[in-house]
């Protein structure tokens, strides 16, 4: 009857990879942009295909990224600033803990209970400073891979 319902009767499956690809001729082109226009079918189909591709490049990208990154490690241009801020940062927290608990553990004025609550106390925040360094160096490794899910 009509031309489009003729178009739809003819499904372009087989060029919508040429098409990605470029590898069609004027006249294809047309007729894939055209069918496409009136196919939800095959417009579905070009989608897909085309959202495949790019998640097929964008995983040899972040692989190129990758190695950048690795280069970047191996240099230590970038990490060691953070690294030693990090460093000091602990550092002088600990350093500062370990003044005021040796202060505490001889002192003969507190009670050997109270010692207890304070040497649990620091425990308790080494634990917590060790698993939020942990988390950060987990999040760093995996910061990489979070958009690639093939
Ligand atoms: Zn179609």
């Amino acid at each position: 009857m009509s031309k489009h319902e003729k178009n739809v009767d003819q499904h372009v499956g087989e060029l919508l990879s040429g098409l990605l690809d470029g590898e069609l001729t004027q006249q294809q082109r047309q007729l894939v942009k055209l069918h496409c226009e009136i196919c939800i079918e095959c417009r579905e189909n070009l989608e897909n295909l085309r959202e495949l591709r790019q998640r097929i490049s964008d995983s040899r990208l972040s692989e190129l990224g990758e190695d950048l990154w690795r280069e970047n490690m191996n240099d230590k241009k970038v990490t060691t600033p953070r690294s030693i801020g990090w460093l000091m940062l602990i550092g002088g927290l600990l350093a500062i803990a370990g003044i005021f608990l040796i202060a505490f553990i001889f002192s003969g004025e507190i009670h050997i209970g109270m010692k207890v609550i304070i040497i649990a106390i620091y425990g308790g925040l080494a634990t917590l400073l060790y698993s939020v360094l942990r988390q950060r160096l987990i999040e760093q490794k995996t910061d990489k891979y979070k958009d690639v899910e093939i």
